[in-house]
């Protein structure tokens, strides 16, 4: 038996069936998660399913009032969910690590209260009225990964029910008990059956995709699984939005300050320990700064302290899961026993904990996976190049298109080049800065649909158009 308990319509519910979630920093288990069954599933959908009914009724006021309640509560259990969050995916408490989590959760939660979905007059004469609305979809089911658990499940939750829908969710078994917590927290600001949560293995996300009774899935993750939700979802015809994989390309022109660009690009191929989805992960040098550049991008990643994200101190804590650990340092041999050159880190500590330093390494090229696999994790490969138009076709050459970034001194001849990236995010002297307010997603494989703003709330409705003839 577990602390942790599943929220199935407004109540924390238990299950003798559990697992032990690992502290990336140590290997001790931090807790037992309760794994839900079928049944309990089944008991989840159908109180959302019920929830729908009255919840989508609801004014407009009552479903922004409750986002923003919502916000507020997160406020006050920053701390809580924080050290919670610290403990099972190993960011640290500090820099961009998890109070900056629970900052950005409460701040998108906040600003999702603030959108609304007016009805739009499309004409209204003599002849005839026609309005267009849009209205909630049912039951959502939110399937969520472990590099930012709260955030994305702010993200998934928030919009869902500001539009009317509900919502069943589900966290990585990487990272369960924080979602599970925060969860109950949200259960606080809403009716029973609005809000419910289910922890469990990959399986039981493959059955919300099967479900009848889901109407929608908002899945973030990997583009493996986000082919095998579409497929799965193909048969009850779900409304889907998948937020993949990236492996975003940075371009650096021949006219940068190296000292200047040199902190943007380590955080932003570095934020979360590079376990971001539009984190940079190729970065392409102009053969005339490359050497300046290295150095100092290396000075700036040798200074950041990695250890246990509970200190203090540490600003870059551990990989947050063997598998990924695993696959990382792979890829970091295989561009090691190929040539590449090792700038920094590659030292990997040999004791408890999937630690491993911000690691750059150059004498790499396209065609090696380290560039042209996602490598998720504290590993940045560096590309020199001469020719802008051979770089540009390299950057676009891959399957992913999340993001990508542009540094010159020359912000327009910059923004040109960047609009000719083939991506959701272009970015100009800055790699990942994302905003509640601004739409989010991925083209090719890294998705379908965005997130934020009013079009990312468009994804949680359907059209209907109300046509009155007059004559
Ligand atoms: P993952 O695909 O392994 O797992 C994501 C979720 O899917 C988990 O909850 C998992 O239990 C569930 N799942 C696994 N198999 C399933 C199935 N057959 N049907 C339904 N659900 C299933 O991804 P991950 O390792 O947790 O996350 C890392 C990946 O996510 C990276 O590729 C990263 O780039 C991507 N990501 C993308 C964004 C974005 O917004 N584009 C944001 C964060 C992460």
């Amino acid at each position: 038996m577990s602390d942790y308990g599943l929220i199935i319509n407004g109540k924390k519910v238990f299950s003798n069936n559990t697992f032990s979630v690992i502290n990336p920093a140590n290997e001790r288990v931090v807790a037992e998660c309760p794994i839900a069954s079928k049944e309990q599933l089944n008991e989840a959908v159908s109180a959302a399913a019920i929830a729908f009914k009255t919840w989508s009724a609801e004014s407009d006021n009552i479903k922004a009032e409750a986002c923003g309640n919502i916000s507020a509560a997160i406020t006050e259990h920053a701390e809580e969910l924080a050290h919670l969050l610290t403990l099972e995916q190993g960011k640290p408490l500090n820099g961009a690590g998890s109070r900056f989590e629970l900052g950005g959760a409460a701040g998108w939660a906040g600003y999702t209260s603030t959108l609304s979905l007016p009805v739009k007059t499309i004409q209204d004469d003599d002849n005839a009225r026609i309005l267009q609305t849009r209205k909630p979809i049912g039951v959502v089911g939110s399937i969520l990964p472990w590099n930012w658990p709260l955030m994305i499940g702010v993200w998934h939750v928030l919009p869902a029910i500001r539009s009317g829908n509900t919502v069943v969710m589900k966290p990585s078994p990487y990272t369960p008990l924080s979602t599970l917590r925060m969860a109950e927290i949200m259960n606080e600001c809403l009716p029973p059956g609005v809000l419910n949560c289910v922890a469990g293995e990959d399986e039981l996300g493959q059955w919300m995709t099967e479900h009848p009774d889901i109407q929608k899935i908002i899945f973030t993750g990997s583009i493996p699984t986000g082919k095998r939700v579409m497929s799965s979802s193909s048969a009850t015809l779900k409304r889907l939005t998948l937020e993949l994989g990236g492996n975003d390309a940075g371009i650096v022109l021949d006219d940068v300050d190296p000292a200047t660009v040199a902190p943007g690009i380590i955080e932003g191929a570095f934020l979360n320990n590079g376990q971001t989805c539009a984190a940079l992960k190729r970065l392409y040098v102009h053969e005339s700064v490359h050497d300046e550049l290295c150095e100092k991008l290396t000075e700036v990643a040798n200074a950041v302290p990695m250890g246990d994200g509970l200190n203090e101190d540490n600003l870059q804590g551990p990989i947050q899961n063997k598998m990924q650990y695993d696959k990382v340092v792979g890829l970091y041999e295989d561009a090691k026993a190929n040539g590449g050159k090792v700038l920094c880190g590659g030292n990997i500590p040999d004791e408890p904990g999937y630690f491993m330093p911000y690691t750059l390494m150059t004498n790499v090229t396209d065609g090696m996976r380290i560039v042209d696999e996602e490598q998720f994790g504290p590993l940045l490969p560096i590309i020199k190049y001469s020719d802008i138009n051979d770089v540009l076709e390299k950057a676009n050459g891959l399957e992913t298109g999340l993001g990508g970034s542009v540094w010159s001194s020359d912000i327009e001849r910059a923004s040109d080049i960047a609009s000719k990236l083939e991506c959701g995010t272009a970015w100009v002297n800055q790699h990942g800065p994302i905003a509640p307010n601004v739409p989010f997603g991925g083209v090719k494989c890294s998705g379908i649909g965005v997130e934020f703003a009013e079009e990312g709330l468009h994804e949680y409705t359907t059209i209907q158009v109300v046509n009155v003839t007059k004559v």
